[in-house]
């Protein structure tokens, strides 16, 4: 059985990893669907789809269940959200989240949905991370080591900054 995890993952943290650790109790693969993967560069979606599989393949590559990344671009119409994430995404039974509109598209599609609440929300959290990052905190802990390495990498602390000093 395989089930759809749906996020942004803008960057994968620390509670992103535990919700998918939750997950594979429950299920033999899971399929993290990278959502709005046409968005990079900006204060809120700073890391390209690319980046963002390369943070979720890396984390996860020592577990023992499959895990795959999927990168899954917007569409304007939600009526036909739930087909294009299908179209884009190996088959799966369930779908973990608790965004109210994700959930109602996929009910309304018939599909199983689970809810799947982050672990330690105030600590663990995307915008408290990219804050962090921009402002010189400690974002560090908050992210699996993996994570900080493509962070590194790409060098995505000074994107951050210089797209706040463009004031994006
Ligand atoms: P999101 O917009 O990325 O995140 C919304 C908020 O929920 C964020 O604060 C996020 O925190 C938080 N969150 C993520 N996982 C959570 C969990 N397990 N428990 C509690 N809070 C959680 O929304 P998303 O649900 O993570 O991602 C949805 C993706 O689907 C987006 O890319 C969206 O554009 C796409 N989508 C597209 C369409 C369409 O194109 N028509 C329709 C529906 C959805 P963090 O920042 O810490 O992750």
């Amino acid at each position: 059985m395989r089930g759809l995890y749906v996020g942004r993952f803008q960057p994968f943290h620390k509670g992103h990893e535990r919700v998918v650790d939750d997950i594979m109790d429950d299920v033999d693969e899971v399929v993290v669907a990278v959502g709005s993967a046409q968005k990079s560069h900006t204060l809120r979606n700073p890391f390209t789809a690319g980046e963002r599989v390369s943070m979720i393949t890396k984390a996860l590559e020592d577990r023992d269940e499959t895990v795959y990344a999927i990168p899954v671009e917007d569409l304007n119409r939600n009526a036909v959200w739930t087909t294009h994430v299908r179209s884009m995404c190996p088959p799966f039974e369930t779908v973990y989240s608790n965004n109210p509109l994700i959930v109602r598209l996929f009910e309304e599609d018939d599909v199983e949905v689970r809810e799947c609440v982050l672990f330690e929300r105030d600590r663990f959290s995307g915008r408290v991370i990219r804050e962090r990052m921009r402002d010189g905190g400690d974002w560090r802990a908050l992210v699996p080591d993996e994570v900080e390495k493509v962070v590194d990498e790409v060098d995505g602390v000074r994107r951050l900054r210089d797209l706040d000093a463009d004031d994006y």
